[in-house]
């Protein structure tokens, strides 16, 4: 281990108490149940971080795993960089595994990455000198996605199209979790105080200057992802509601416009009743007419009943995750120079 490389990261030594200085970066990754991937992972990442010769960190976050990924991450050591573990009570989602490791990181910029390798993380140093030139924000596009079908790029693409259009903070097409935060963008996404969490509109709310840097993602390196069409459609249910409140303004509008109709129609029937006498027919148009309204209804009432629903679980007020255990690893190399 070259000492020249790590001069910086070494501890003050001031009237022989140690100061720590604050890491350069801090990695946060969460994860579910990928045991088989986690070595990797590690490897990979501390890799890519040694190559910026600074103190770094990775902030490990078990989101409730019941294989062995806890007792692996929890022995994990670097000689050079710092990682952290918190173990969460139980499985919460990888919205509070992420926002877990975004209140414990340390560093002056943080980067959230996937365990499953995904997110290439040989991708790190680019990041960083971005950041270190001038971007608060390095949003990571992904140019291909490969290891997905159709269905799930056509969806996808779809629902970045209709969140960016009913969003105020725009939210950058293709742009996953996997991206790289200044600590002041953190802070400010640490104050967000709501329990329903959909990352990509709570990444992009607080602004500041955005760079993006697009990249290839990966197929999975083993495992199965932890995603299924009933939770794509609840997180996209999530997002939509607890971002905008434009379906409430659809609604009042589809309930204008029927009405708008129904009321030329009344006109044009009671005209030709009063004017021309023809009797009045049309057991089907009245059967659609009730049908097309009931529907409209109903709708409107499910819209408002998502919104209903947000506002009950705000109110309760609950933590966003409990915090079972923490693991601390300090950098060995630092260890045995102190
Ligand atoms: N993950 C998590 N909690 C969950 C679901 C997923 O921490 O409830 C982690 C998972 O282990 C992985 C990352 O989130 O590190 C992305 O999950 P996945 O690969 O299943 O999603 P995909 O890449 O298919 O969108
Ligand atoms: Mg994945």
């Amino acid at each position: 281990m070259s000492a020249v490389a790590y001069q910086h990261f070494v501890h003050a030594k001031t009237n022989d108490k140690v100061e720590k200085q604050a890491p350069l970066v801090s990695v946060i990754i969460p994860f579910l149940n990928e045991r088989d991937v986690l070595e990797q992972c590690h490897q990979r990442v501390c890799n890519a971080l040694s190559a910026l010769h600074q103190l770094c960190e990775i902030v490990y976050v078990d989101d409730g795993s019941q294989d062995a990924s806890w007792q692996l991450v929890s022995q994990f050591q670097h000689p050079t960089h710092s990682i952290r573990s918190l173990r969460l009570s139980r499985n919460f989602g990888k919205e509070a595994a992420l926002s877990a490791g975004l209140k414990s990181a340390l560093g002056q910029c943080v980067i959230l990455l996937d365990a499953d390798l995904q997110d290439p993380p040989e991708c790190i140093p680019d990041m960083v000198k971005a950041w270190q030139q001038g971007a608060q924000v390095v949003e990571m596009q992904r140019r291909e996605r490969h290891g997905e079908n159709w269905l799930k790029r056509t969806t996808a693409h779809c629902f970045y199209r209709f969140m960016s259009y009913i969003s105020d903070s725009p939210i950058t097409e293709n742009v996953g979790d996997f991206r790289l935060m200044d600590k002041k963008v953190v802070e400010v996404i640490n104050t967000l105080p709501e329990r329903t969490r959909f990352m990509k509109g709570l990444l992009a709310w607080p602004g500041f200057t955005r760079q993006v840097m697009t990249f290839d993602r990966d197929p999975r390196l083993a495992g199965k992802t932890k995603w299924n069409y009933p939770k794509l459609i609840h997180l996209a249910l999530e997002g939509i509601t607890s971002f905008s409140t434009k379906p409430l303004r659809w609604a009042t509008l589809a309930g204008l416009t029927t009405s708008f109709f129904t009321f030329v129609m009344a006109m044009v029937v009671l005209t030709k009743t009063l004017v021309w006498g023809e009797p009045v027919v049309g057991y089907p148009s009245t059967v659609l007419i009730i049908l097309f309204l009931g529907g409209i209804q109903l709708l409107s009432i499910g819209v408002l009943g998502e919104y209903v629903g947000r506002l009950f679980i705000e109110s309760k007020q609950r933590p966003l995750y409990v915090l079972m255990e923490e693991t601390t690893s300090e950098p060995t190399f630092a260890q045995s120079e102190t």
